[in-house]
């Protein structure tokens, strides 16, 4: 491989702050910075030169860079079309405002598809060459790598799990406007929800007493859940339930050797993982339910930074990735070779 000496940065720009670092071709962190993203556009841009440059420092002979961002890529303009959890960043020029000015070659990505190449390169699915990847947080994003190539779709909008329909009818609303999106039954949002609806119906609980002083979140779930408190642990089966039935519909197109689960929700571990498990055996289809190993990412928060400094560069030439294409994989024929099939 030429890229093994080859340093790349990746920007990981999320809806409160900017995380940028260099990486090398193993995906080590060699330097991290961060910076806020709140503000207008104008401060958003000077914040990422700026985090780019302090992460650079000491590390001049970086190859290229790759800005991962919340909301939807289209990959012809490298710019934002839709982004819930960040607005200031649609519609921006990135490649065009951002490479001239750092002086490297430059690719933008949608922050699940970095955080699931990261995964897919250095993480739990680094033995696979199919993995769906899905984070779950306020909402879930979703990364899917088939054959060694990252899905993109026609214009870069494509593996959106998130929003595909689990409960089309009686469904929660979800944040794009529809309801029973996979998100608004499976995310952290969805746990804290499903925790508000407990704390209603078991008032003595635990979940119930917090819910008289304060709206449960998610992560209040998982924290009891952790204490054994069998009221949060059924909260945690419900959205573990729904987390089956969405991973079940993509483990049927997709026929993942790995099932990667990341997110701050995914700190409930098995208490999440299990009935999702179970909900898979019941409704993918074999050989898919078969294979399909559903575990928990290993990067943590930094596969999206590990990941999109991946995409920087093309790793089966080591030539800078200029985007628009997928990327080349990395050849694993060997360590494919390990999955029985
Ligand atoms: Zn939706």
């Amino acid at each position: 491989m030429t890229t093994e000496a080859g340093k790349t940065i990746g920007v990981d720009v999320g809806g409160t702050k900017i995380a940028a670092g260099v990486v090398d071709a193993s995906g080590r962190v060699l330097s991290k910075v961060r910076y806020p993203s709140a503000g207008p556009p104008e401060t958003l841009l000077a914040n990422v030169l700026r985090a780019v440059r302090e992460a650079r420092r000491g590390h001049e002979d970086v190859l290229g860079l790759c800005l991962s961002v919340p909301g939807t890529v289209v990959t012809e303009r490298s710019a934002v079309a839709f982004s819930p959890n960040l607005p200031t960043i649609e519609g921006i020029p990135l490649k065009e405002r951002l490479e001239g000015e750092i002086g490297l070659p430059m690719t933008v990505e949608n922050d699940a598809n970095a955080a699931a190449w990261g995964e897919f390169r250095f993480g739990v699915g680094r033995s696979a060459r199919h993995l769906v990847f899905v984070t779950l947080g306020t909402g879930i994003g979703a990364g899917i790598i088939v054959d060694g190539r990252l899905l993109r779709g026609a214009q870069g909008a494509g593996g959106e799990l998130g929003h595909t329909t689990v409960q089309a009818e009686g469904g929660p609303r979800c944040a794009c406007g529809n309801a029973g999106c996979f998100e608004a039954l499976a995310s952290g949002t969805a746990i804290g929800r499903f925790g508000g609806e407990a704390a209603a119906e078991r008032p003595e609980s635990a979940l119930g007493r917090l819910a008289a002083r304060r709206r449960i979140r998610g992560e209040d779930v998982t924290e009891l859940a952790g204490t054994g408190d069998p009221v949060a642990r059924s909260v945690l089966a419900r959205a573990g339930r729904w987390l089956g039935v969405g991973l079940a519909n993509a483990i049927n197109t997709f026929n993942p050797e790995v099932v990667a689960v990341g997110g701050g929700a995914a700190a409930s571990g098995e208490m999440l993982l299990a009935p999702a498990r179970e909900e898979i055996a019941r409704r993918a289809i074999s050989p898919a339910r078969d294979l399909a190993r559903v575990m928990a990412a290993t990067l943590g928060p930094d596969s999206g930074l590990i990941g999109a400094a991946a995409l920087a560069i093309d790793p089966a030439s080591g030539e800078p990735f200029l985007g628009g294409t997928e990327p080349v994989a990395p050849s694993c024929v060997s360590m494919a070779s390990n999955i029985s099939t």
